[in-house]
Parts: C-alpha cells; structure tokens; sequence
C-alpha cells in the first residue's frame, strides 16, 4: 500500500523545486530522459561548488567563444578554423556534410585531404527546413570565388539527405562544377557518426559523378 502511495507521487511533488528546474531543464537535452535527467541532477547536486561553477562556466565559455568558420561553416574558437587554414589540405575538393559530427568522422579516417563545407542541417519538406534554414548560400558564395574542382556531397543516405544532395547538385552542376555523391555502402537511414572507417572510406572512394 505504502508502495502504491510512493509511486503515485509526481516529480514535482518528490523534489524541491530547484532540483525539479534542473531535472527539467536536462531532460530538455537530446538522447537524455527524465531518469538519465534525474541521475545527472542528483549527480550534480552532490558535487562540490568549485566543480559545479567550473562545469557552469565551461557551458557558458562554449556557447560564447564557438562560432562558424567564416569559409566552412564547421564550429570553431577562430575565425577560420584549422582544417580551412592548413595550406597543406586540398582546398579544390569540398566535402559537403549535414554537420560537425559527420565531419569530425571522416576526419578520424584520416584519409580525407580536401576541406568541407557543414550545412548544418538537411533539406527536409516534412519538417518544414527549406534551402534557407541550412548554411547553403554560404556553400554558393563560396564556390563563385573559390577554384573548386570536385565538391563530394556526403549527406546521410536518408530520405532528407538525398533531398539536400540532389538540391545541392541541381544547383551547382549547371556551374561546371565536378558533383559526386558517396556511395550507397552507408546504410539508408544510417547516420555517419556512428558508422565505422572502413564503410566511410569505401563509401568516399565509391563515389559516383552526379
Ligand atoms: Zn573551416
């Protein structure tokens, strides 16, 4: 009985309202539920007040010093970031990716030596992102004053990642410039984070001409 009673009480009964605020505000976070939410709260509450400020202060710091590459778009504490600032990089191939996380992938291969453009994002109707809501007149500017002579589309094999990758190439074939699409060895729907090297790479080197 006194069980049954435990259970039926809510959250907001259980805590005080600042650990409830902050339950909240975690579960707010993507891949984060209201038990991880709980646990990272309660975790939190019992670390020391320095460890708290400095981990306070590192969200603050992040969120007001990372900006976007003014030439790739990827995140980054400088103006340009390191991958479009190393001279010994190919800057004539373009890597386009829906986002830092697929970047930092092909860039774990070790293998890739051109730079990238991240769009943040894909084309996607259903969700209403259009053309407009990811950084692809950034990619368009750049490559009217850039020489390019390859730009690789490696957006996810999804249903929004092929949307983009046929809008991107549509778009800038009719420029003269060489549009390759990885391969399909990326599994449909598959997100490029968390598929291995090998299939990365395979996936770059079987790639197709647009
Ligand atoms: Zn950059």
């Amino acid at each position: 009985m006194c069980r049954t009673y435990r259970e039926s009480l809510s959250q907001v009964e259980l805590y005080s309202g600042y650990i409830n605020k902050l339950i909240d505000e975690l579960a707010a976070l993507p891949g984060i539920g209201n038990k991880s939410a709980q646990r990272l709260a309660f975790y939190i509450i019992g670390m020391s007040q320095a460890r708290v400020k400095h981990l306070a202060d590192t969200i603050v710091n992040a969120k007001e010093h990372v900006t976007y590459c003014k030439v790739c778009q990827n995140l980054t504490d400088e103006e340009v970031c390191p991958i479009c600032g190393n001279p010994r990089r190919d800057h004539k191939t373009i890597m386009v990716v829906e986002n830092s996380r697929d970047l930092a992938a092909y860039e774990k291969t070790g293998k890739y030596k051109g730079v990238y453009h991240v769009l943040h994002g894909a084309i996607s109707p259903m969700l209403g992102i259009g053309p407009g809501d990811i950084k692809l007149k950034e990619l368009i500017a750049r490559l009217s004053k850039e020489e390019v002579s390859e730009v690789i589309i490696a957006t996810n094999s999804s249903l929004e990642g092929e949307t983009t990758a046929m809008y991107i190439s549509k778009l800038i074939k009719p420029a003269g410039i060489k549009v390759t699409r990885i391969a399909s060895g990326v599994p449909v729907g598959g997100d490029l984070e968390y598929i291995d090297e090998v299939t990365l790479l395979r996936a770059l080197e079987g790639r197709t001409e647009l």
